[in-house]
Formats: structure tokens, C-alpha cells, sequence
């Protein structure tokens, strides 16, 4: 039988064919942007009318009231304690990091009389978009709204694609009670972003929007970043990716099972599994065969195998090299002393550190968020956090000490500039404190 994954040997590969293998699977945002920018015009201008008719042409599904408050939504009925529990022990640890993340106000006096802080608020109001087209996501619910509510969102909305009898899915519902989120946000896509970045009759405007999702999503969240909206998005965001460096001593079945997890996410899914010398990867390809015919959405993994790949290292180090190239979402380190590795670590959304850290307790429940960048943007963009939901705001105050230290510097510079008002600032307050010091 053939090999699902292609495989490759480092040492074979020349510079260009690296750069070229770590490359995603190429997404045309020039046609999705000719599909999404009809879209988000039309919820700008026709606000939950426009909503209304993409959800019945995209969900198949006739929307009563396009966004409700949670507060008038009851509590979801019929749910097993089993999943409630499991529920609540993700929400409890997710709030816990992220609680943990809270900054004490930086302070510190840059020269005599001259103090600088720095200081975190909130951002006002929030878009939390749980993706729903193909899979019910109620992780991703508490991912994005338990943050915000430790931030202290006052308005926090939360989209997702109705089912099509217009109501969403309970776990999705039992999470967003849970974790204060406001607004309820029946629409998914395209047309649920434009609807937050803009406000409609029924969803308020928010100031920024975090969440994975499709390519029409990630198009509306980049397109509308950079429109008259004002809005800001937590990152840009592509298929979900996960990169297993594992050693001789990695149990091939644990292997397999870590790369099937990510490829059943979605057809453009990518799993590369990074083999250091002594990988059995005939047993890991054999494992791979015979755990996928057993996975209900064989289909889509068996696509995303399709653009996946494995390749052959000789040493930690070298897999690591290789990892900072790829830059993965998730990386998930299946050897011995696994510790060892994290000061290589350059590049990476979340790690999944030693022999019994799969990436599916990251995915819902060990406590660190599970949005993170994909297709490379870990190279410079980090996962959710804390600090995606607020901001910072500088302060600097001056005694009178402090002007007389750096305002000289200041009128110099302000002079170098040209900018003789800005000058004048300081030296008529440096007068006032000669004046009266005479
Ligand atoms: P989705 O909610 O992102 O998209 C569904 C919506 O897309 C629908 O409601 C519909 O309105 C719109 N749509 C569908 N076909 C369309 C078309 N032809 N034209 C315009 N709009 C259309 O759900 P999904 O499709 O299942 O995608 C989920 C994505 O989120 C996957 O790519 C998955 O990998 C990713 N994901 C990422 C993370 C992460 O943390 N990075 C976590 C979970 C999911």
C-alpha cells in the first residue's frame, strides 16, 4: 500500500528547495476578495436585511433577529454534566492563564524628575467570531470570549454561522453564558464580520475582531482592518497547521494519531512531522493508514494529507532549524529531554512540549488559547491573549526637576525638526520655573 505523507531528507534539500517546501498551500485571495468585497458592501449599506439574505443563500437558514442580547437567550436545556463538566474545566483553566497574563502598571524614571508608566484598559467592545461551517466549535466560544470578559470587555459579541433552524449549536451557547459574552450574533462568514466591523440595527460596532475562520472570513477581517470601519483583528489567519518533531523513542501510534488530529481539522490542513534518525516512519506511515480509516472525517484528512509531508533530520538541532523555517502554528516536541528544545524555539504559535503533551489539551483545555497564527505569521504575530482584547496606554509626568533635566535635549531636537511651537512648549515652562526659582 502507498505512503500517505511524501517524505524528504534534510541534507537533500538545497536552500531554495527548503524555502520552497515549507511554503502553505497557495491561497487565491485575489478571487475570494472579488466574492467577499460584494459582501461587505452590502452589510454596510443594508445593515440586517443584507445579513439576513447571505445567511438564507450561504446557511440555508431563515434568521428571525440577526443579533440578540444573551441576556434574554435562556440557558441551553438537555446538555449531559459529562460535557458541561469538561466544559467548565477548560473555562476554569483558560480563565486562570489568562488571568495570570494581568500586567501590573509599569513604572519607571527614564532620568531624574522624568517617570514613565505604562498601563492596560480594556478595549471597549469586542467581535469574538467561533467558526461553524463545517465543525460545531464550542472551544473556540471560550477561547476568545474568556479572555476578553479577564479584559473586562463591556460589549462582547460573539458570530457564528446559525444551524438552519436559525438557533446555534447548545454547547456553543452554554459556553458563551459562561463567559460574558453580551451579544449573540446569528451569521457566519463574510457578512458576520462586515456586520461587527460596521454595526447593524441589531450588532453593535466593535472596535476589534479575533477568531479563526474560512478564507472569506480572513478575507473580511484583512479587508476591513484597512477600510474607513476602524476596526482592528487579532491576526491574519489561515488553515490550521501542526509541525511533530519526533525522536527514536516517540511511539509511532502517538505520532500518527498528533498528525491526523490537525488533518481532520480541514481539507487545507497541513501536518509535517520533522523525523530525527531513528523514527521507525514506515511504522508512522502505517499508523497513519490505519488510524485515518477509522476517523469520521476520513474525507477532509485524507486531503490534508495530501499537501502534507515528513522530513528526515539527523539531529534535534537541525529539526528545530527546520521548525523555525516552517514557522508552525503548532509545534509539538515528542522527544526525550524535550525541555532542551525550547531555547531553539524561534518561531512557533504554541508548543506542545514532551512524550504526553498532545496538542488537543492546547486545543481545548490545558488553559493557553488555541488562536493562534497560522501559514507562517508566526514568524511575527502571536497567538490570542490577554492583551488582544486590550491596549496600552503610555504616561509620562515631569516634576519640575525632571523639565529642567530634559528639556534642553528637547528644544534641540525641536529645533532640528523645525517645529518651533513644540519647542516653545518647553522653553516658555522653562522660563516660568527660572522665573520663579530668580
Ligand atoms: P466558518 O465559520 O469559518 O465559515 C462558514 C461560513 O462561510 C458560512 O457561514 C458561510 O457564510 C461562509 N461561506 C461558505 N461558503 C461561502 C461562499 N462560497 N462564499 C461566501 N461565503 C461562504 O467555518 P468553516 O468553513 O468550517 O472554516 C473553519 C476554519 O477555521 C477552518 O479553516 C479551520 O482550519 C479554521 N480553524 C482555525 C482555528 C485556529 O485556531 N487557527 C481553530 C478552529 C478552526
Amino acid at each position: 500500500m502507498s505512503d500517505l505523507l511524501k517524505e524528504y531528507a534534510l541534507h537533500e534539500l538545497s536552500p531554495s528547495d527548503k524555502e520552497a517546501v515549507v511554503q502553505r498551500p497557495r491561497i487565491d485571495f485575489g478571487s475570494i476578495a472579488d466574492i467577499v468585497g460584494p459582501i461587505v458592501d452590502d452589510v454596510r449599506e443594508r445593515g440586517d436585511d443584507a445579513v439576513k439574505e447571505l445567511t438564507k443563500k450561504f446557511d440555508r437558514c431563515d434568521l428571525g433577529e440577526v443579533c440578540v442580547k444573551l441576556s434574554d437567550v435562556p440557558w441551553p436545556e438537555g446538555l449531559d454534566k459529562e460535557v458541561t463538566d469538561a466544559f467548565d474545566t477548560a473555562f476554569e483553566n483558560i480563565k486562570v492563564f489568562h488571568e495570570a497574563q494581568r500586567q501590573e502598571v509599569l513604572e519607571v524614571e527614564t532620568m531624574p524628575g522624568v517617570t514613565c508608566r505604562r498601563m492596560s484598559r480594556a478595549i471597549g467592545s469586542v467581535g469574538c467570531y467561533v467558526p461553524g461551517g463545517t465543525a460545531v466549535l464550542p472551544s473556540s466560544a471560550l477561547m476568545l470570549a474568556v479572555p476578553a470578559m479577564v479584559a473586562g470587555c463591556t460589549t462582547i459579541v460573539l458570530a457564528t454561522p446559525p444551524r438552519q433552524d436559525g438557533s446555534i449549536s447548545p454547547e456553543v451557547l452554554y459556553c458563551a453564558k459562561k463567559s460574558g459574552v453580551t451579544h449573540l450574533l446569528k451569521a457566519g462568514g463574510a457578512q458576520a464580520v462586515a456586520a461587527m466591523a460596521h454595526g447593524t440595527q441589531t450588532c453593535p460596532k466593535v472596535d476589534k475582531i479575533a477568531g479563526p475562520g474560512n478564507q472569506f472570513v480572513t478575507a473580511a477581517k484583512m479587508m476591513l482592518q484597512n477600510s474607513e470601519a476602524m476596526v482592528g483583528i487579532d491576526m491574519p489567519a489561515g488553515p490550521s497547521e501542526v509541525l511533530v518533531i519526533a525522536d527514536a523513542g516517540a511511539d509511532p501510534a502517538h505520532v500518527a494519531a498528533d498528525v491526523l488530529s490537525q488533518a481532520e481539522h480541514g481539507s487545507d490542513s497541513q501536518s509535517v512531522l520533522v523525523a530525527i534518525e531513528g523514527v521507525d516512519i514506515s511504522e508512522v506511515q502505517r499508523e497513519v493508514r490505519e488510524q485515518l480509516a477509522a476517523l469520521p472525517r476520513n474525507d477532509m484528512a485524507t486531503n490534508a494529507l495530501s499537501h502534507s509531508f515528513i522530513v528526515r533530520v539527523g539531529s534535534l538541532e537541525e529539526a528545530c532549524e527546520f521548525s523555525n523555517l516552517y514557522a508552525p502554528e503548532h509545534l509539538i516536541v515528542n522527544v526525550d529531554d524535550a525541555e532542551r528544545s525550547l531555547e531553539m524555539v524561534e518561531n512557533a504559535g504554541s508548543v506542545f512540549l514532551g512524550r504526553w503533551t498532545p496538542e488537543s489539551v492546547g486545543d481545548y483545555a490545558s488553559g493557553t488559547n488555541h488562536t493562534l497564527p497560522t501559514y507562517g505569521y508566526a514568524r511575527m504575530y502571536s497567538g490570542v491573549s490577554l492583551d488582544t482584547f486590550q491596549k496600552k496606554i503610555t504616561v509620562q509626568s515631569l516634576s519640575k526637576e525632571g523639565l529642567v533635566g530634559l528639556g534642553p535635549a528637547v528644544e534641540v531636537m525641536a529645533t532640528v525638526e523645525g517645529l518651533e511651537a513644540h519647542k516653545q512648549a518647553v522653553t516658555k515652562r522653562l522660563q516660568s520655573i527660572h522665573s520663579s526659582n530668580s
